[in-house]
């Protein structure tokens, strides 16, 4: 459907010549940005380059901590490590699976700078209490938006709700490059000058280099192939409510499983990147699934806190029970904008046939 578009695009950026930056990676920006209802948008290499540059820009580093949600892909932890700060774990809220505000406000100390908020699965993260805790207890708010291209909260797109955003453009993102790509996005002029330079070896103008930056320029043929990809953003993602709207319906009340938030009319609308339901027999109901031919993954297995990368924290099994209990029980049922009605039903009816043979409890 989009192929003749890209290799259009393919052809465009060939025979300009420009390789690096430029009117195709400028003209993504004004499009992510208004569609983010944002004014400004910098295009960088990937999500974690998104991620990691926003942290950066304001000055966060050594000695400084962020609030993250214990219950995350680990690229949101990286980032923070990365810009050299701590990562302050919480809880999340089990019922929502997201960062839970009142635990988020526990854990402020007088080295807090930002709260680092993930929309996980497409969820939008509480975005109106957070932004007034963070205004509150005088916070940045970043949000890590890897995961929600064209989520809403109350209306209005997620970016407008925090101080930044960080998208990811990574291929099986709701919207994907063919490669590695990454924005953030802001109303902040400041932080969005910042962030340009630090990901252009921290250079304003050609030879002054006045910030220690680095290289995390996005690629103009990812910048092209994403302008060809967004207008049909709104419609992939409007299949995909459709899909997680008939889990939500058919799947109520099967023993054993639990659903994602059901999000009420005018309240979240997530992306739906994933539909994470939970079972405690996960990995037998993802292999009773695979005998039927259906797909189901774990995202994810390992909470960050229990990764070695930050085994030298000393955040041994039991420090975020409810982290850990979603990364035991997690599976990802296929919630793709592909899938139709048929293949759907075959999934339901997977899942209940596992259920019912499960005589662990009864239910409704
Ligand atoms: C994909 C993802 C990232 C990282 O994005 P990359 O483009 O792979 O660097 C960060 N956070 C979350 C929640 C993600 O899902």
């Amino acid at each position: 459907m989009v192929e003749p578009a890209l290799l259009a695009s393919f052809r465009r950026v060939l025979h300009s010549g420009r390789y690096v930056l430029g009117p195709e990676v400028e003209s993504f920006e004004r499009a992510w940005a208004e569609y983010c209802g944002t004014v400004h948008c910098v295009g960088v290499a990937s999500g974690l380059a998104a991620l990691a540059l926003m942290l950066a820009a304001p000055g966060i580093g050594e000695g400084d901590e962020v609030i993250v949600a214990a219950n995350t892909y680990i690229a949101t932890v990286l980032a923070v490590s990365r810009v050299g700060a701590t990562p302050v774990f919480v809880e999340p809220d089990p019922a929502t699976r997201n960062l839970d505000p009142a635990a988020a406000e526990r854990a402020i100390t007088p080295k807090t700078r930002a709260i680092l908020s993930v929309d996980l699965y497409g969820h939008p993260a509480p975005y109106p209490e957070l932004a007034s805790l963070a205004a509150r207890r005088n916070l940045l708010f970043f949000s890590d938006a890897a995961q929600s291209h064209g989520a809403r909260v109350r209306g209005r797109p997620i970016a407008s709700w925090c101080h930044a955003a960080a998208f990811s453009f990574y291929p099986s993102k709701n919207l994907g490059a063919l490669g590695e790509a990454g924005a953030v996005v802001t109303s902040d002029p400041q932080l969005a000058e910042k962030i340009a330079a630090l990901r252009n070896y921290g250079s304003r103008s050609r030879y002054v280099h006045d910030l220690v930056g680095s290289n995390e320029r996005m690629d103009p043929l990812q910048a092209a192939f994403l302008m060809d990809k967004l207008p049909h953003l709104d419609a992939l993602n409007a299949r995909r409510r459709e899909v997680a709207r008939k889990y939500l319906d058919l799947l109520r009340g099967t023993p054993g499983l639990g659903l994602p938030p059901d999000p009420g009319p005018g309240d979240a609308e997530p992306s739906w990147h994933l539909f994470a339901a939970t079972h405690p027999r996960r990995d037998a109901l993802i292999a009773h699934l695979a005998g039927r031919g259906i797909d189901a993954l774990v995202h994810y297995p390992v909470p960050p806190h229990l990764s070695g990368a930050y085994a030298g924290m000393g955040l041994g099994r039991g420090a975020f029970p409810a982290a850990e209990k979603l990364a035991d029980e997690v599976v990802s049922l296929p919630c793709c904008p592909f899938m139709d009605d048929g293949m759907v039903g075959r999934v339901v009816e997977a899942v209940r046939e596992f259920a019912g043979g499960d005589r662990g409890g009864e239910g409704s």
